[in-house]
């Protein structure tokens, strides 16, 4: 039975939700997206958007994350092998995981398992950039500043409708009384929206660069990465969790500018495109997950909740929005049956 679904939020994971639906409801549905910021004002435009899942990242159980980060890469890959990968933003990118203090920072078992190259570093690598320990790999970059404008195309053109606004509460959507399902996509805005006091921002500063010669990635330690995207390198980074402050900080900038070019010194020739802050909406694990709310007068409200990827929301995309389909579609179900017995 054809359905009207809403997804609040337009970031990497509304939209790649939205899409997804669009294809898996049954043919006369209709998907309306909501959202107060669009594009070049989410948090998810400005992420570097490298495939490399860490440990921070935890879907309802390991095997699931596994999965979700399974069906993403195979999905952008596919992006990746079709005419779309230049407009989307994909594109695959070889580089290093660099440590000087401990072995277990460069591994990423999930990696391992997952990309198609990854193995330990030669000797003459690690000595040509003076370091300890070394993974080298090849993996996936997705930069969302194509990626985003390229879902919200493909989401209008198959008939979906878009409206700007901001929710205060999901009740408000209740009372339209015209959605049987809402997806609730907002990131961070889920602490208000979800009343969800997991919810946390680890605030991120970035620099993008332009320096055309830098073809591959570099992380070093934790927090220093060099990841070179479509048309700009981002250059990075803080981790300050429960920081909520967007401005950029002239401290944060210089430090990361240090460790960046003491890693690749060709960096001091870079031009400036701009410098950024985001907040990665962190939950202790990520949340996908059907509830029915209840509001005063008996006012009930289907929604499938589906946010907290942290800093790995480019990257497992695709694979959590399947599983959140999979939800509302069950759900939605679940609901004309009910609607069908009374
Ligand atoms: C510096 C930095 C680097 C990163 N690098 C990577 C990386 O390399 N790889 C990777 O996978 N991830 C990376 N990330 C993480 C990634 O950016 C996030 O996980 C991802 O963007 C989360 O997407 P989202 O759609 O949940 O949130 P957002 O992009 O924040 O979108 C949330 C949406 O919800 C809407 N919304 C919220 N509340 C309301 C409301 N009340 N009413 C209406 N609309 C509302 C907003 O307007 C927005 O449209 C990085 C993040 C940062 C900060």
């Amino acid at each position: 039975m054809a359905s009207s679904v809403c997804v609040v939020g337009a970031g990497v994971i509304g939209l790649t939700t939205a899409t997804l639906l669009q294809d898996a409801l049954p043919a006369g549905s209709l998907v309306t997206l909501v959202a107060d910021k669009f594009t070049t004002d989410t948090t998810s435009d400005g992420a570097a958007g490298i495939f490399r899942p860490g440990k921070y990242l935890q879907g309802p159980s390991e095997q699931m994350t596994k999965q979700w980060l399974e069906d993403s890469y195979k999905h952008y890959k596919k992006i990746l092998n079709s005419e779309d990968a230049a407009e989307a933003g994909v594109k695959a990118v070889s580089g290093y995981l660099f440590s000087n203090k401990d072995p277990k920072i460069i591994q990423s078992p999930l990696m391992k398992e997952i990309i198609d190259e990854y193995r330990e570093c030669t000797q003459d690598e690690l000595d040509l950039h003076d370091q300890k320990y070394g993974t080298f790999c090849t993996t996936l970059v997705i930069q969302c500043r194509r990626m985003l404008p390229y879902l919200m195309d493909r989401f209008k053109r198959r008939g979906g409708v878009v409206r700007k606004q901001h929710v205060n509460s999901l009740e408000e959507l209740a009372d339209e009384g015209c959605f049987d399902l809402v997806c609730n996509c907002s990131g961070l805005g889920a602490s208000v929206l979800a009343n969800d006091r997991y919810v946390t921002p680890i605030r991120g500063q970035v620099f993008k660069v332009r320096a055309p010669w830098i073809k591959n990635f570099y992380y070093h330690e934790n927090d220093t990465y060099i990841i070179p995207g479509m048309d700009m390198i981002t250059l990075g980074g803080t981790r300050q969790f429960d920081n909520d402050t967007t401005d950029v900080s002239t401290s944060d900038a210089s430090e990361i500018w240090r460790r960046c070019v003491q890693l690749l010194p060709s960096l001091k020739d870079a031009e400036v495109l701009r410098q950024w802050v985001g907040l990665r909406p962190y939950r202790p694990s990520v949340r996908v997950e059907k509830e029915l709310m209840k509001f005063g007068g008996g006012k009930t409200l289907k929604v499938v909740h589906h946010y907290g990827h942290g800093g790995y929301g480019v990257m497992s995309a695709p694979g959590s929005s399947m599983y959140a389909v999979s939800l509302i579609c069950d759900f939605l179900q679940h609901h004309q049956h009910h609607r069908a017995k009374l």
